[in-house]
């Protein structure tokens, strides 16, 4: 019985996979192909410590699919289709209906379609990269992974946005939360680092990436989480802008005249890190706020001020932490973010090491002081193997 999964992550013009080991996480391959439906695409497959890159139109998701499959093919390994357990889909938008990874079906299919208005630039892309998928292997069982569902634990208080009933029950308005696969990811390794079960742990974590988002985990299941309906909502990000006052799309559309897409495109594209450095990458914004950068300082002070907020709300919220976690790659690299997120906590129990924070590593790890009644842990997430793993327990669990 073979372990292999193939993870498909389809964004709105790229496709990003894997071929991995679903029970160690042991990768034989990834790839990618970025600007499907442009004039060039880049196609990159990485194997064996090599990368082979080439540019050329990829007209839509079955060609990019069928171009990975045909890198698999020239450069290897060999995908022998009896041989793969599962293929695992990154889908980002489940609403109230997942809970749990699920075999890909036609009800499936129309249920995702469904929830197309919930997540309009992610889900038919997903939708797409399943319908692509079946066609392609249809004889191996597909499985859904849902961003938002690790978050389905969240009580109704928190979920619940103060709005008319109808909003809620007729439109589904009601905070969601994603980066699901790499919380339940994440959270586990944290338990194994912080050597007791999952299920007695009170943790705060920060997934900080290009997305970025916190959550408060309590036993291993979600009570709280910062993004929202949308992935807008909660911390600053690198184009987007978290929180802001609501009333923000009625000023602007009157002041200025703009249009709903004029709005959500900037606040989505042109806002976050990018809207006050004029830069979106958190390791340029540090550059430059060393070097005395004005606009950077701001940036920086911004971000590290909303994780800070975000730690003391979800503190307590909890009421009792044992752990922050660190993770994506701001919360993994960014020793200077950390330092400045949780810097002056210590009557909150919350002591860091600036040795342990400073020195440079991959692995999980403290970066607390011995004595710090709250651990403050770095842990590298891995959403494919997440996924992986999730799309074998449900086959295993199926069989
Ligand atoms: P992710 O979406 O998880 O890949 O994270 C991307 C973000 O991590 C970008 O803003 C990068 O600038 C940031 N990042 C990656 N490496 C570092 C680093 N060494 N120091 C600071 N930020 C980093």
């Amino acid at each position: 019985m073979t372990d292999r999964v193939l993870v498909l992550n389809l964004g709105s013009s790229s496709l990003k996979y894997r071929l991995l080991d679903g029970a160690t996480g042991v990768a034989e391959a990834t790839g990618s192909v970025e600007r499907i439906g442009e004039d060039s695409a880049t196609l990159m497959h990485s194997v064996g410590g090599h990368d082979h890159t080439e540019e050329r139109h990829v007209t839509d998701f079955e060609d990019a699919l069928r171009s990975a499959l045909d890198a698999f093919d020239r450069h290897g390994p060999a995908i022998d289709r009896d041989d793969l357990a599962a293929v695992g889909h990154r889908v980002v938008h489940g609403g109230d209906l997942f809970a749990e990874p699920v075999v890909v079906d036609d009800r499936l299919l129309d249920t995702v379609e469904d929830l197309v208005p919930l997540a309009p630039l992610h889900n038919p892309a997903n939708l797409e990269g399943l319908r692509v998928a079946l066609r392609l292997f249809p004889d191996v069982p597909q499985v859904a992974v849902f961003d938002t569902a690790f978050h389905q634990t969240m009580p109704e208080h928190a979920y619940t946005y103060a709005v008319p009933v109808a909003w809620r029950e007729k439109h589904r308005i009601r905070r969601y939360g994603f980066h699901g696969t790499s919380y339940a990811f994440v959270s586990r390794r944290a338990a194994e680092l912080l050597d007791r079960p999952v299920e007695d742990t009170n943790l705060v974590v920060l997934h900080l990436g290009n997305g970025a988002s916190a959550a408060a985990v309590r036993g291993g299941r979600s009570v709280d989480t910062s993004m929202g309906l949308t992935p807008l909502e909660g911390l600053v990000m690198g184009t987007r802008s978290g929180d802001l006052d609501p009333a923000i799309h009625g000023h602007l559309h009157r002041e200025l005249g703009w249009s709903l897409e004029e709005i959500d495109r900037a606040l989505y594209r042109e806002s976050g890190l990018l809207g006050l450095a004029g830069a979106n990458d958190f390791r340029e914004v540090t550059q430059r706020r060393a070097a005395g950068d004005e606009a950077a300082t701001l940036a920086f002070d911004v971000y590290a001020y909303r994780v800070r907020k975000y730690v003391g709300a979800y503190y307590a919220a909890l009421g009792e932490l044992d752990a922050v976690v660190f993770t994506g790659g701001v919360g993994q690299h960014s020793a200077v973010l950390r330092a400045a997120a949780l810097d002056g906590l210590s009557r909150l129990g919350i002591v860091m090491d600036a040795q342990r924070n400073e020195a440079r590593s991959f692995d999980a790890r403290f970066v607390s002081a011995d004595g710090s009644d709250v651990a403050v842990l770095v842990v590298p997430t891995d959403e494919e193997w997440e996924i992986a793993r999730q799309a074998l327990a449900v086959v295993r669990g199926a069989q």
